[in-house]
């Protein structure tokens, strides 16, 4: 069967059995900052200081009265909110964890993290800033009107923790510097008010602009992460033009000055051993790559950069085009994290598996570093939908060519229905009982919410739904319900059930044959309704000659229908099931006698949890 989608999906799987089958409206205002930081790093201490001018627009309605900054090196304390919840949950990040004791609670005063403001200012009048764990409180001087904007002026001091979570010194590779959320970082406040959550496991949520960073750090450390270097001609280190000569400036230190525009958060990382190699991706950014000078990993490091190129384009076509000029590929953190125009990634792994983590690092660029979801409320937005472009790209990347690239997300989504443990997707990601249970809701069943949109609206415009999606809200800060209603627009369906259902509750989608029964010339189906959740069906029968054809029932609710997702093959389109109706009945031309399968969705892309009911075939 031909398939017209450029990625191939959905799959009509193929039942081994039977031989003759090989054959919500985000805001339309948005807060602004414009960040400048002046830094100074000693490389012996980890501890670091600057000076941070922040330019504050207040876009929004409101008159604010304070403002919230993240001072997230702060969980790295012993007695944190972070390191009390790691003793608390039964099954704690491992990485976290050390002979069944927090990590946080063993780190002496000279490795924890710590971020304070030592002054700060509001267009001169001084602030007095209140400490709360990983929050500073920022009562302001002068109420900020809307519309009006404020200089905020901020003297600080870090010290970088022993790397425990994301950001760090000295990971487990040896990578001296993974400079991520280290610097004061002021809340986001939106349509929902202020967003200063407590940093205790994940994630992130930022404003909107530009950072101007100055570094000034040791000679020797190579400096990776989101700015546009302005001065390469000074630093060297690979960012030189090539064939030129480079002129740093006398003394120990070198400065490194960046520029990240349009961004909502700034990473960078430094090692004196990092190698650093370019790659220009065609018509497109220049990549960069910064790893271990060990001689285990520089062959996977090499192979990986054209594979970054491609991953990159395949996305850039699917989603929409990647916006800046650069992306940096950085090895360090503890395992991926996505930042903007860059990642961390840990990169002594097999080369699968350092394909797989850039490739899934690399698509957050457009599920959070562009289109800039909140990451704590709704995680299965960034997470999910990473997940689910990452696997059709690694099908593509890899050459593995499998017959379903979702297989492995829609299992994880099971196994969550089976352990009982679900939570709605809509809990904030901070707050689920079980760290699995948040992994298994965001990333797996964040994935199918939108293959399984694939299965209900057809592949072709769940395609053309993501890069709609992407075109209108990208540098924004896009709601769930943003999405839907692009997915509506698109497809011309009423989709609020599926976005209810689906990420809201943990009903679940179980359809079942109960009857089969000869009728004259005809075989009459019978269809039952089992799970809570509704959604439309495919019904494929596959005669004893080998011929097929497929039924369609709609789903009333959804006030529409999707095009014939499997071409070649003959499709009836039949009445609407209204949900209430616990039954429906199907009459199939062809006595029973001629027919050798009947399945309930062969693609396998609506994620019944109880498949056993959904194929019959004729007792022998
Ligand atoms: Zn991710």
């Amino acid at each position: 069967m031909i398939l017209k989608s450029e990625i191939r999906w959905p799959f009509l799987l193929l039942l081994a059995l039977c031989g003759s089958l090989q054959a919500q409206q985000a805001c339309d205002w948005q807060q602004r900052v414009d960040y400048t930081m002046d830094v100074s790093m000693d490389v012996k201490t980890f501890r670091y200081s600057g000076k941070q001018e922040l330019i504050y627009t207040n876009n929004s309605p409101d008159t604010l009265s304070r403002v919230f900054y993240h001072m997230y090196f702060n969980a790295f304390q012993p007695g944190s909110e972070m390191d009390r919840r790691l003793q608390a949950i039964s099954d704690p990040d491992t990485r976290m964890v050390e002979g069944g004791k927090s990590r946080i609670s063993a780190l002496s005063p000279d490795q924890i993290g710590y971020l304070r403001a030592l002054s700060l200012s509001q267009d001169g009048q001084p602030l007095v800033p209140q400490p709360e764990g990983t929050i500073l409180v920022v009562p302001l001087a002068r109420p900020l009107l809307p519309g009006q904007s404020t200089t905020l002026t901020m003297d600080f001091e870090g010290q970088v923790p022993l790397q425990i979570r994301r950001s760090g010194r000295n990971n487990s590779e040896d990578v001296a510097l993974s400079m991520s959320q280290w610097y004061p970082k002021i809340a986001e406040y939106d349509y929902e008010g202020w967003h200063a959550d407590p940093y205790i496991a994940r994630e992130f949520y930022g404003v909107w602009g530009d950072f101007d960073v100055r570094l000034t750090i040791d000679k020797k450390y190579v400096v990776g992460g989101s700015g546009y270097l302005q001065n390469p001609q000074e630093t060297g280190h690979g960012y030189q033009a090539p064939g030129t000569t480079v002129n740093p400036p006398k003394g120990p230190t070198l400065t490194w000055h960046f520029k990240a525009p349009d961004v909502h958060d700034f990473m960078w990382a430094a090692d004196p051993e990092f190698l650093h190699d370019t790659l220009r991706v065609k018509d497109g950014p220049l990549l960069h790559f910064f790893y271990k000078n060990k001689p285990e990993i520089l062959d996977n490091w090499k192979k990986l950069q054209p594979k970054t190129a491609e991953a990159m384009e395949f996305y850039s076509r699917n989603i929409g085009p990647y916006p800046y000029r650069q992306y940096s590929v950085v090895q360090g953190g503890d395992g991926g994290m996505e930042y903007a125009m860059s990642t961390l990634i840990t990169g002594e792994r097999k080369f699968s598996s350092l394909v797989g983590t850039m490739a899934h690092e690399l698509a957050h660029s457009w599920f959070q570093h562009v289109l800039g979801t909140n990451e704590s409320e709704h995680p299965w937005m960034d997470e999910g939908f990473t997940t689910f472009i990452s696997n059709l790209c690694m099908n593509k990347l890899m050459d593995q060519q499998a017959q379903n690239p979702f297989e492995n997300m829609y299992k994880g989504y099971y196994s969550l229905v089976q352990s009982g443990r679900e939570q709605p997707q809509s809990t904030h990601s901070d707050r689920y009982e079980y760290n699995f249970a948040y992994g298994l809701s965001a990333y797996n069943k964040g994935g199918v919410f939108l293959a399984q949109l694939g299965y209900v609206i057809g592949s072709d415009q769940l395609m053309q739904t993501l890069r709609s999606y992407f075109n209108k809200y990208k540098f924004r800060h896009p709601t769930p319900n943003d999405f839907i209603r692009t997915a509506e627009k698109v497809s011309g369906m009423e989709l609020g059930w599926y976005l209810n259902d689906w990420t809201r509750t943990t009903n679940t989608i179980d359809y079942g044959i109960v009857d089969v029964k000869e009728e004259g010339n005809n075989t009459r189906l019978t269809l039952k309704r089992i799970g809570l959740m509704p959604m439309p069906l495919d019904i494929l029968v596959v005669y004893q000659d080998g011929h097929k054809a497929t039924y369609y029932v709609p789903l009333r609710m959804m006030r529409g229908e999707k095009e014939n997702p499997y071409f070649g093959v003959e499709r009836t389109v039949l009445e609407d099931w209204p949900w209430a109706f616990p039954t429906y009945e199907i009459s199939i031309s062809g006595p029973t006698s001629e027919i050798q399968a009947i399945i309930v969705d062969p693609s396998h892309l609506m994620a019944d949890v109880d498949r056993t009911n959904n194929e019959w075939q004729p007792s022998p």
